[in-house]
């Protein structure tokens, strides 16, 4: 009987593990391998780290939590949650089960990209959804965002001041006049018609429309709808909010007692969406586990 089971082992489920390891509390960690930013060379945005592979922040996080006694860690993928306060049991898709006290969930989301040929294999290295992650890399580029006006916008309002020339193309349907307007009212170029297909071209990113025009662009933008990557949350029939996001307080409880979650997957309700981000769903990862400890501690 572990006192946390923690499913998922990107920045949340690591920082997670690490507070339970340091307060000697029996610990499992699950890790299926399927990490949000799994295609990403360089990660930005994070202090001390601003440019570290992805790849590596987890092997050091590895390594450092291997000093740990009381945490366990097991590179299999976990598929079902049962109970409730006090007694839960974990399946594990090797046919074992483990059970806990508590459960924290930091098994993250998936980007379910536009339907553009190209823009998955492009997905992490030369195409990107986050100006805050990837924007300064691209400063003086021109770059590419592809669709809806809406997101465009938004992003043409981030980017602005740090991209050179920025052209955004439709995906499936072209833009109304209004849309147009607006677009290149903000110093936008737009493409008349959608985009077909994208794909490297050397340094660059080649975008191909409809109408057969070709444009050439540093990196090309686009966003996502999220997906829950595991079905816990359905499972246990957590409270989700607006956003599909599991709904947690300030230490990460969710609507069950004795269930925690942390990072990309979940966000207090005062916020307006998931803060997905490496920095911040370690932090989230840190307040559940003292959620956990709080937890274990009550009479
Ligand atoms: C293209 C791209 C670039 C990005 N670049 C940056 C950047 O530069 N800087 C930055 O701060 N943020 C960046 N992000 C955002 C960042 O990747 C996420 O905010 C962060 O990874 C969220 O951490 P997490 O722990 O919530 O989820 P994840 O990192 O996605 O980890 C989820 C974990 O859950 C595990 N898991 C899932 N299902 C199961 C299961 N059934 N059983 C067991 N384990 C399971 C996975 O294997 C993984 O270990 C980027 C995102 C994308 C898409």
């Amino acid at each position: 009987m572990y006192d946390a089971i923690v499913i998922g082992a990107g920045p949340a489920g690591l920082q997670a593990a690490l507070t339970l390891g340091r307060m000697h509390r029996p610990t499992l960690m699950l890790d299926s391998g399927e990490y949000r930013n799994g295609t990403v060379q360089h990660m930005h945005n994070v202090v001390a780290n601003d440019g570290t592979p992805p790849a590596e922040f987890r092997a050091t996080a590895r390594a450092q939590l291997a000093e740990y006694a009381d945490v366990e860690i097991r590179d299999v993928g976990a598929q079902r949650v049962t109970g409730s306060a006090g007694a839960f049991t974990v399946i594990l898709a090797d046919g074992s089960s483990a059970e806990a006290t508590t459960v924290i969930l930091a098994t993250g989301v998936a980007d379910d990209l536009p339907p553009v040929p190209g823009l998955q294999e492009l997905w992490g290295t030369k195409a990107f959804s986050c100006p805050f992650c990837d924007g300064h890399e691209h400063a003086g580029r021109s770059i590419g965002i592809l669709g809806p006006a809406p997101r465009a916008e938004h992003l043409i309002g981030l980017l602005g001041r740090i991209v050179g020339e920025i052209t955004v193309f439709p995906v499936e349907q072209e833009f109304s006049a209004e849309e147009v307007q607006t677009l290149e009212g903000l110093g936008a170029r737009v493409s008349a018609s959608p985009v077909t297909a994208v794909d490297r071209d050397g340094d660059d990113v080649r975008i191909a429309t409809e109408s057969g025009e070709q444009k050439v662009a540093g990196v090309c933008v686009a966003a996502g709808t999220l997906r829950h990557r595991a079905p816990f949350a359905d499972q246990l029939g957590l409270l989700l909010l607006p956003s599909g996001s599991i709904e947690i307080d300030d230490f990460g409880r969710t609507s069950l007692a004795g269930v925690f979650a942390a990072g990309d997957l979940a966000h207090p309700a005062s916020l307006p969406g998931p803060m997905a981000s490496v920095l911040l769903a370690a932090a989230a990862g840190q307040f559940a586990a003292v959620g956990v400890i709080q937890s274990l501690m009550a009479p």
